[in-house]
């Protein structure tokens, strides 16, 4: 598995593409490739020893085929709000990424919430930025191969709106030369063909 695959509006996966050694999280049946799975569960076993809040995994793996059905909810939605076919597609892909560019279908990208926000309608909400965990997760994912894959003041480059609950496994080299450099993983890979 390269670690370092990139998916954005620009680069796609096919139809087809599958990752291989995913593991299914018993608490809350979402699959994930193994090296993310066993990333949040080292992470959640060092929360817990610092007393903070741990975390809880609110979307991991999709199949090309249900990022598609996100998508179509997605137009249908804006549809009904009034927009022609072709502006509800667009407005739809400002939110939702379109079938075949979502990180989630390589199954290294993980959403996640801190356990009392679990049940909240909305548990992705920007407000995890404020809990101690999310500020913990900032300053220290990258030790488990985790970044923040779409930083604020990234949205230029990564042409994704500001997420902090989504977070991509690259490795723990890679993660730290991101970290240190202060890169997103679009300028990382920059670098790296010199
Ligand atoms: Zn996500």
């Amino acid at each position: 598995m390269n670690t370092l695959q990139l998916v954005n509006n620009e680069h796609s996966l096919n139809k087809d593409f599958k990752p291989q050694h995913l593991i299914q999280d018993s608490f809350s049946k979402i699959w994930l490739c193994r090296e993310v799975f066993w990333a949040v569960r080292r992470i959640n076993y060092i929360l817990c020893k610092l007393g903070l809040e741990q975390v809880v995994i609110i979307s991991g793996y999709r199949s090309y085929a249900y990022q598609e059905k996100l998508f179509m909810r997605k137009i249908d939605y804006f549809g009904e709000q009034g927009l022609d076919d072709e502006a509800a597609k667009i407005k739809a892909a400002q939110i939702v990424a379109m079938p075949g560019h979502s990180e989630h279908q390589l199954g290294l990208a993980v959403d996640l919430a801190v356990w009392s926000m679990k049940d909240l309608a909305d548990p992705l909400t920007t407000d995890f930025e404020q809990t101690s965990t999310g500020k913990w997760l900032l300053q220290h994912s990258h030790q488990y191969g985790l970044i923040l894959r779409y930083p604020k003041d990234k949205v230029t480059i990564t042409q994704i709106t500001y997420e902090p609950w989504h977070y991509r496994y690259v490795g723990q080299k890679a993660a730290r030369k991101m970290y240190e450099n202060h890169w997103c993983l679009e300028e990382y890979l920059c670098a790296l063909k010199g």
